[in-house]
This record gives C-alpha cells, sequence and structure tokens, in this order.
C-alpha cells in the first residue's frame, strides 16, 4: 500500500513535535483540521504512529552510553535475545548480518553497567561480549523525513499476515480495523463481537 503524502507530512511534523495543536499541523501540512486529525487518528489505528515519546537529554542526567557487540549460539539466539528484552537498561537490541548481536545499554554509572555485564555474562548461550563506551554521540535522530516515507505495509488484524494491495477496512467502536480480505474481515468482526459481549462493554 501506498502512503499518501499528507500522511507522509504529517508523520514528518509529528516526529519534529508530537505535541503540535491539531490546528497548527492541519495548517503545517496543509489540509483542514478534521483531515489532520482524522488522518493521525487512522495512523494511530494502523499502528503506524506507536506512541508519543519524551525525549531526555541523558547527559543532563548523568546517564552514560556503552555500545555492546554479542555474539551468541545461533541455536539459542532466541533467547538470549529475551534475556536481554528484559534488562531495562537495554534500549536498542538489534541484529547484525552474520547473526550477532548488537545493544546500546544506558546506566547511571559504572556498577550498573558491571552488573548488566555480569547478567550477561551469565546468561546462557552468550560466547562473547564486546563492550565499548560511546565518548561522543554526534548525532542521534529518530526523525525519518517524510519523502522516505512512501511504503505503509500493515498486517492483517485477523490472520496477522501483510496485506497486500488495499486493505478491507472495518469500523468498529470508532476505531477503524484492517483486514487482508473478506473472509478474515468477517471472522474477525465476529471474534470481536464476542469479546465484546464477554467483556460486556456497553455498546
Ligand atoms: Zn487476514
Amino acid at each position: 500500500m501506498e502512503l499518501s503524502e499528507t500522511q507522509a507530512n504529517i508523520l514528518g511534523v509529528l516526529q519534529e513535535d508530537a505535541r503540535v495543536s491539531m490546528r497548527t499541523l492541519a495548517n503545517k501540512v496543509d489540509v483542514s483540521t478534521p483531515t489532520a486529525s482524522s488522518t493521525v487518528k487512522d495512523l494511530e489505528d494502523m499502528g503506524v504512529i506507536r506512541g508519543y515519546l519524551t525525549l531526555l537529554d541523558t547527559r543532563k542526567l548523568g546517564i552514560h552510553t556503552f555500545y555492546l557487540r554479542i555474539e551468541a549460539d545461533l541455536d539459542i539466539s532466541d533467547s538470549v535475545v529475551e534475556s536481554m528484552i528484559a534488562i531495562n537498561e537495554v534500549h536498542k537490541l538489534g541484529e547484525l548480518e552474520g547473526g550477532a548481536l548488537f545493544a546500546v545499554v544506558k546506566v547511571p554509572s559504572l556498577d550498573v553497567l558491571d552488573d548488566v555485564m555480569k547478567c550477561l555474562k551469565k546468561t546462557e548461550g552468550v560466547e562473547k561480549l564486546k563492550v565499548s563506551r560511546v565518548t561522543k554521540e554526534f548525532k542521534s535522530s529518530g526523525t525519518i523525513t517524510p519523502d522516505a516515507l512512501t511504503d505503509l505495509s500493515i498486517d492483517c488484524f485477523y490472520c496477522k499476515k501483510k496485506i497486500a494491495g488495499s486493505p478491507v477496512k472495518l469500523e468498529l467502536d470508532h476505531r477503524k480495523h484492517y483486514l487482508c480480505c473478506g473472509v478474515c474481515a468477517s471472522e474477525y468482526e465476529a471474534k470481536y463481537n464476542r469479546l465484546k459481549e464477554k467483556a460486556g462493554a456497553p455498546d
């Protein structure tokens, strides 16, 4: 699916300032206020907008950043990933080409880093651990420019498979739900209503 220019521009503005008012947002992307707010709602419903965070200047708060490279037994790397996700100090975790993992760890002191390292060394499957202190951050940007935002890929809310082509949209309780086909849509709606009935939610 393609992302519309308005959607891309809205994402551009919101990444810079998530607290922008709907009126200002609408002005900036040159649409009406209702269009801006319904587009934001759609992007939230689709799960493209995952949340609105507060950015902190971690240096001012005495937080140190470390970059870790972890080589793990590939057979059980899933469980290594799981253990690492559970560590609060791990802020970013990914897999590199070749299978090694990398992590960005943020800690208030070296003692805490020691604890994290001890915990990792004890984790079954961790074979090699390399840690480097990040001494300077020249750029740390999480924003993606609207020009780069062209594709929209959402998973069917029912079968979880990637939706190819246009999705079937189902509006339930003022929220849009995205399905890959008519069959998934009717199954999803039935399941949705069953769950709702069970929960005894008012209509
Ligand atoms: Zn489906």
